[in-house]
């Protein structure tokens, strides 16, 4: 029992200042080998920033960023074992795939035989093989980008950072990318830093996922934890569809009222707190005379009710003038009494609710 294996990679305190600019700030993270992490935030959040001072081709302002116990900063570029693809593929024009594949081979001083055998292996591997003689300019924006994640990874690094890889492809070929991203990394068993702005693709992809706004890493957990419970109301809003409600604490802080109506909580809280309810996990009841079970239900009315194909996204207003959204499927109970203006219940369990420190309380 000696301790923890060293982390993959390490950021220590990290901040990138560009002048007044502070692109990263104080960002401290530890992942694991063979972790699948995504970065996910908006434009301008800093997260290609973070990358950048991962792949040694940038410096921190502050802090240390470590790959296995070694800083980044000192070790020389061709030492580094990183892969990296971006956006833009940055294939060489005038070089066929297979050239394009065996650079960075090349440039390790790799012999002919062994080059060539990587070379057909990565190809292989990104389902490409009868396609190395082929030049960029006569591949598709797909083909171009599993000839880039070739080269990334053909002299078999350690770690591969992704920029918005999928970001010039259409969403039929990126979902096929995505699935192909997944088994590639399961099969080689390689650590993955990947970055998106696209919510909907770290969960899918990512074991765990980083949020990134304004520099800072706001929550990092596993998709299912951040989507259940976010820690703050920027990243409830960010990660799928929610309604946040303003409520009052009872029972020192054990339950709730809102609209005159308890409900306990699924575990204390500190008062004042908000709690998050997602879309899915309210139903709907004809009212309001229904309500006298005693059960929990709050008087609402229908204000808007858009058609999805598979079901409904319901706006509802609460009795006390707060809103909450609805995801109705096709069959749900209640399906057939959606229209707007008309009277009634709406229901949330009490295990699905999420609560986050009031907005605006010190
Ligand atoms: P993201 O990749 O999440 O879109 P970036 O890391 O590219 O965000 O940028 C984060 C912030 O840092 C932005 O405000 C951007 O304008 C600024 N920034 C990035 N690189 C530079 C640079 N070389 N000089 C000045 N500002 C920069
Ligand atoms: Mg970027």
């Amino acid at each position: 029992m000696t301790g923890q294996p060293l982390a993959a990679v390490s950021f220590q305190g990290v901040t990138r200042r560009y002048g007044s600019v502070c692109a990263v700030s104080d960002v401290t993270l530890d992942i694991s080998s063979g972790e699948f992490f995504a970065l996910l935030g908006s434009s301008g959040s800093g997260k290609t920033t973070l990358l950048m001072l991962l792949a040694g081709f940038d410096t921190p302002t502050e802090g240390r960023v470590l790959m296995s116990g070694t800083s980044v900063s000192d070790t020389p570029p061709h030492r580094r074992r990183i892969g990296v693809v971006f956006q833009n593929y940055a294939l060489f024009p005038h070089m066929s795939a297979a050239e394009n594949v065996a650079y960075p081979l090349r440039m390790r001083g790799v012999a002919r035989a062994e080059r060539e055998a990587r070379v057909n292996a990565a190809l292989g591997l990104v389902n490409l093989a009868d396609r190395w003689s082929s030049y960029p300019s006569q591949l598709s924006g797909g083909q171009q980008q599993r000839v880039a994640l070739a080269r990334a990874l053909v002299f078999g690094p350690d770690l591969l950072l992704m920029d918005e890889p999928l970001g010039a492809l259409d969403r039929r070929l990126r979902d096929q990318m995505q699935q192909e991203l997944k088994r590639i990394q399961g099969e080689l068993g390689i650590t993955v830093i990947y970055v998106t702005h696209d919510q909907s693709e770290a969960m899918a992809m990512a074991n765990r996922i980083g949020i990134m706004a304004g520099g800072r890493l706001l929550q990092v957990d596993d998709p299912e934890t951040i989507y259940a419970a976010p820690s703050n109301h920027f990243v409830a809003r960010f990660l799928g569809e929610c309604s946040i409600l303003r409520v009052t604490a009872t029972d020192g802080g054990r339950g709730y009222e809102i609209a005159g109506v308890r409900q306990p909580l699924p575990s204390p809280a500190t008062a004042p707190f908000d709690i998050v309810v997602r879309p899915e996990t309210v139903s709907v009841r004809p009212g309001p005379e229904v309500v006298s079970d005693g059960a929990f239900g709050v008087p609402a009315t229908i204000r808007d009710v858009t058609y999805l194909g598979a079901g409904w996204r319901v706006t509802l207003e609460l009795s006390d003038g707060q809103s909450l959204l609805a995801s109705i499927m096709r069959g749900d109970d209640g399906a057939g009494h959606l229209a707007p203006g008309k009277p009634v219940i709406a229901r949330w369990a009490p295990a699905s609710v999420a609560v986050l420190p009031a907005e605006g309380s010190p």
